[in-house]
């Protein structure tokens, strides 16, 4: 009281009014007042910020949890696949640029054996033998620019390899993909249009393996047998199926990482540090733009063949005694 009034005492009458017979600590403030604008302008601008939050929590999730990244490593669920900036259509292989698959790929090759999965179907990781036998295989393509590239390098080295197309690029570029089988190499399916098949329903795996087929029929190919799902995506279904359509699953052991651009040299000083007999080598034909898969070729297949190595391809591999 006395405070009250010695206040009442010291101000102006129209002030005292509003300060203590009026509403002295209203909650919340009049917009009116100057504390009002500057508690409610505040507040708007708290929850601008809790909704931009909101918003980039989902915006940011799908991405980080997996859906598509690049393509490139092995088998579980989530990855990403390598970006294929140039790739000829499809947002699976528009432009991602990481491939956990390598990373996935590498967990499962370290713990799992190649009848990993104890049903039957075999997934082929590498071959171990005393013939000092590796394989290369190049994932993705055909690319008109790359393919032809790395059948130029292979062809100078006498060497076959393995090429696991995607049903579509061969729809595209179908002289490259005649151009790899009339060479000699071996091609296996790597899907029509580069999904997941780990997600997908088991008609639609089936339909991204037989779309596979049917481009590369067109282009002379009989139908391969060797079937490596995008991103070593795999699934009970897949395990299932493949064995049903007489496919063998194939993944690798060695993931060069050149969907990534990772350099040349470090590309070919890996290999070169991990390198075993049996082992089955991942790379890419189709590749965006950059590819440091042909230079990686010319430093270490020259390498490999002096320590001793010999190239065969996947089928010669797992098939050897
Ligand atoms: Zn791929």
């Amino acid at each position: 009281m006395a405070n009250q009034t010695h206040k009442q005492n010291g101000l102006d009458p129209t002030d005292q009014v509003h300060k203590v017979g009026g509403t002295p600590s209203a909650y919340p403030p009049a917009w009116g007042s100057a504390g009002g604008r500057i508690f409610w302008l505040t507040l708007a601008l708290f929850f601008l910020c809790l909704v931009a939050l909101a918003l980039w929590l989902l915006v940011r999730t799908p991405a980080s949890t997996g859906e598509q990244g690049n393509r490139s490593g092995e088998p579980s669920v989530t990855e990403a696949m390598p970006a294929h900036a140039d790739a000829p259509s499809t947002e699976a292989m528009a432009g991602e640029a990481v491939d956990p698959d390598a990373v996935r790929a590498a967990a499962v090759s370290a713990t799992e054996t190649e009848d990993s999965a104890g049903d039957g179907n075999i997934v082929y990781y590498r071959h171990r033998n005393d013939r000092m036998e590796i394989a290369l295989s190049f994932d993705d393509g055909p690319h008109p620019r790359y393919t032809p590239e790395i059948l130029s390098i292979l062809a100078e080295y006498g060497i076959n390899a393995t090429f696991f197309m995607v049903g579509e690029n061969v729809m595209y570029y179908p002289e490259v993909a005649a151009a790899v089988i009339a060479a000699g190499h071996e091609v296996g399916n790597h899907s029509f249009s580069h999904r997941r098949l780990s997600g997908l329903s088991e008609w639609e795996i089936r339909s991204e393996i037989t779309r596979c087929e049917e481009a590369l029929a067109n282009v002379g190919e009989c139908r391969p047998h060797l079937l490596r799902p995008p991103e070593g995506s795999m699934s009970a279904t897949l395990r299932r199926l493949s064995g049903q359509m007489d496919y063998r699953l194939v993944l690798w052991d060695i993931d060069t990482r050149d969907w990534a651009h990772t350099p040349p040299a470090v590309i070919s000083q890996q290999i070169l540090d991990k390198v075993q007999a049996g082992d089955i080598i991942l790379m890419h034909d189709y590749i965006g733009r950059d590819s440091p898969t042909p230079e990686a070729l010319r430093l270490v297949i020259p390498e490999l063949l002096q320590r001793g190595y010999h190239f065969v391809t996947v089928s010669e591999l797992i098939d050897g005694a």
